[in-house]
């Protein structure tokens, strides 16, 4: 257990992130909710803001702005109100549940159960760089067997994973794709951050950088704009997964996939792999 003023500390640290969210209620009400839930709409709040803003941007940006010069030439643009709307409407069920998550994990963290460090100079650079290489490799593999796992046994496919499915073409996709999960699946992606507190330790703010970084992640990779940059997965290569429904199952790198035979570069795509 660590010292009580380190964690009250911590708790300080959270609770002045959660009062640039309480700003939006009313004072009294604000004070009145316990910490957890402040912590949770601070979440909440923060995620759908920042879903909503990046894909708006992005749209505009990738798709009307530069129109066929990051997108395939003469591709079809995915501004059909109804598929958007159906992507929102996936997200905003996922969103409360990583939120959830999110909330917990800093919950431990607060109560000492975790690995966590405030302060970088605790540990020194050297193993601060191990301690996010470690992380961002258990991440990856664990992100890339559940959601290989989720295409191998059908019944989870047909349960959980056919909703992110239902976006499977190049002008079905877009940003707005990126959380559209199950529920179950979206904990399912969150989940490592909260396992990795207790088995490597992780400074504080990076932690929740990572996991911030993470949702963004997942906006770029269903945008369908070209840029092959080895050994980075790419939106290409993701779209590729969602076309075949095989193949390019990984998250930040091409590394599991090439690592377990699934990898399949956008540019040897055949139409022979097309999705039936
Ligand atoms: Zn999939
Ligand atoms: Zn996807």
């Amino acid at each position: 257990m660590k010292e009580a003023e380190y964690l009250r500390w911590l708790t300080e640290e959270t609770t002045s992130y959660n009062d640039i969210i309480g700003i939006f209620f009313p004072a009294t009400m604000w004070k009145q909710m316990p910490h957890f839930v402040q912590t949770l709409l601070r979440n909440y709040i923060t995620s759908v803001v920042v879903y909503f803003l990046l894909c708006f941007l992005w749209c505009f940006y990738f798709y009307y702005f530069k129109s066929n010069v990051y997108t395939p030439k003469d591709s079809r643009i995915p501004w059909r109100k109804s598929v958007i709307m159906s992507q929102i409407s996936v997200s905003m069920k996922a969103m409360p549940w990583i939120s959830t998550v999110a909330a917990i994990s800093e919950r431990m963290i607060e109560g000492g159960w975790t690995k966590c460090y405030i302060s970088i100079s605790e540990v020194g650079p050297l193993a601060y760089i191990m301690h996010v290489l470690i992380h961002a490799m258990f991440v990856e593999f664990w992100l890339y067997w559940t959601h290989r796992a989720m295409h191998d046994i059908k019944p989870l496919y047909k349960r959980f994973h056919s909703v992110h499915h239902k976006f499977n073409k190049e002008d079905s996709l877009s940003p707005f794709a990126g959380p559209a999960s199950h529920p179950v699946e979206a904990v399912l992606d969150v989940v490592p951050f909260m396992v990795l507190l207790f088995l490597v330790p992780m400074h504080f703010t990076t932690e929740l950088i990572l996991m911030s970084l993470n949702g963004i992640w997942t906006l770029y990779t269903h945008s369908c704009v070209d840029a092959e940059i080895w050994p980075i997965m790419s939106a290409d290569y993701h779209t590729l997964h969602h076309v075949t429904h095989r193949y390019n199952y990984g998250n930040y790198t091409v590394l599991m996939d090439w690592m377990f035979g699934t990898l399949r570069p956008p540019s040897i795509h055949g139409d022979e792999d097309k999705a039936k």
